[in-house]
């Protein structure tokens, strides 16, 4: 039994909270100045906890144990989304340091290790999960080349220029190394919180899938066009919309969510009909079963539109990933080590967001754990969790990769 040290947890965290620093929480995008402190200082903690620690040329980090025996890897990511909150990400980072920590320093176990993995760009500045797939083999040259930052327009290999990382070569994942990867995270959702619960078990990081409308209508004077005879591209999008939100629920599954995250008007002023409108649709669930059904009602409600209304409608799917299952036997081995520390006080839950681990499961067995959000609130700076949840958390994680690396 390795006993982690709460108050190093929590001053660890509310160090790293200080790097971009901003009202409660923290604005550290990929590649900032707060974000090479933060990184630069988080190698110097991996060294001091006797990890061989060292940055890569994406700016991934690796902190490798020097133990003989059983391994596992174990970690998040270090950059926030902008003007957000302090935990999401360093939270799992500072959870993989610390069970690297009590392991190596409880004499039972010392022969066995944690290897700690800090993720670039999980909050996707630059790209989609630059950091994590570059890990795992899945990042092309040309794509590094092609990244730049969304808000500023820089590339990605300027900004890795600044401190000196450019040009390193980059780690890749040794699949025969590690028993099992492990990833904690703030929840971001009020599940746990809402159900009175601290610690939750990850199913599945669900699938994301993605469409695009596009109405066509007739574009004409708002004023002289009587309402019998206009085409209206937005109204007709928009009672698409109502009917999907009609129709979903009696489809769904319990935890299914979907969003009309834009839409757009053609022309867009305000005395003309709408030519044509235009909405990015999003799907997300844990089942295929539920989003194929889901993807079926939509393409109908499509048809029915088209064939009753006045406009012309056309769905495209533009993207369609699969859900990523954690292993079975992790998931059972995290429950055990939270009905010893929080008995009936942690559920099984998919996670509605996306994180590192879903790239990483490709290559190892993988395995995530939530504790709450207060107020289930995330990507702002009022993002917080109680401490002793946070020291909760670290504790089960650190029994829970025990329990594996025991095996
Ligand atoms: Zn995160």
């Amino acid at each position: 039994m390795a006993d982690i040290r709460p108050e190093r947890v929590l001053s660890d965290l509310r160090t790293l909270a200080t790097f971009g620093a901003y009202k409660s929480g923290v604005h550290r995008p990929t590649l900032s100045e707060p974000d090479i402190a933060a990184r630069e200082w988080f190698v110097g903690r991996l060294c001091e906890a006797g990890l061989d620690a060292s940055i890569d040329g994406i700016a991934n980090i690796l902190g490798k144990s020097r133990a003989p025996g059983r391994k596992v890897l174990a970690g998040s990511h270090l950059e926030s989304q902008n003007h957000a909150g302090w935990l999401d990400g360093p939270l799992g980072c500072v959870y993989a340091l610390e069970a690297a920590r009590a392991i190596a320093e409880d004499p039972a176990i010392g022969h066995v290790g944690v290897d700690v993995a800090v993720f670039c760009d999980e909050e996707g500045h630059f790209g989609s999960f630059l950091g994590s797939r570059s890990f795992i083999g899945l990042l092309e040259e040309s794509e590094i080349d092609g990244a730049v930052n969304r808000a500023t327009g820089r590339s990605l290999r300027e900004a890795l220029k600044v401190p000196g990382w450019s040009g390193r070569p980059r780690l890749v994942i040794d699949p025969a190394r590690y028993a099992a990867f492990f990833e904690a995270h703030i929840e971001q959702g009020d599940v746990l919180e809402s159900l009175g619960l601290r610690i939750g078990v990850v199913t599945a990081i669900v699938a994301i899938w993605q469409y695009r409308l596009i109405v066509e209508g007739e574009q004409n004077h708002a004023g002289t066009t009587s309402m019998a005879r206009r085409r209206d591209a937005g109204l007709e999008l928009v009672r698409l919309l109502g009917a999907i939100d009609t129709r979903f629920p009696e489809l769904c599954g319990p935890r299914t969510v979907w969003t009309t995250g834009r839409i757009d008007l053609d022309p867009g002023e305000k005395s003309i009909i709408p030519g044509t409108a235009g909405a990015l649709f999003q799907l997300r669930d844990a089942d295929p079963a539920v989003l194929d059904r889901l993807d079926g009602e939509l393409r109908a409600l499509v048809q029915r539109a088209n064939a009753s209304g006045r406009c012309h409608l056309a769905l495209e799917r533009i993207s369609a990933s699969t859900p990523a299952l954690m292993d079975e036997r992790l998931q059972a081995t995290l429950d055990r080590a939270a009905a010893a520390r929080a008995p009936g006080r942690h559920t099984r839950m998919p996670s509605g967001a996306g994180h590192d681990a879903q790239w990483l499961a490709r290559k190892l067995p993988a395995a995530m754990m939530f504790v709450p959000s207060i107020g289930g609130i995330s990507h702002h700076w009022s993002e917080n969790t109680n401490d002793e949840d946070i020291v909760l958390g670290a504790q089960v994680f650190t029994d829970a990769i025990v329990a594996v690396l025991k095996g």
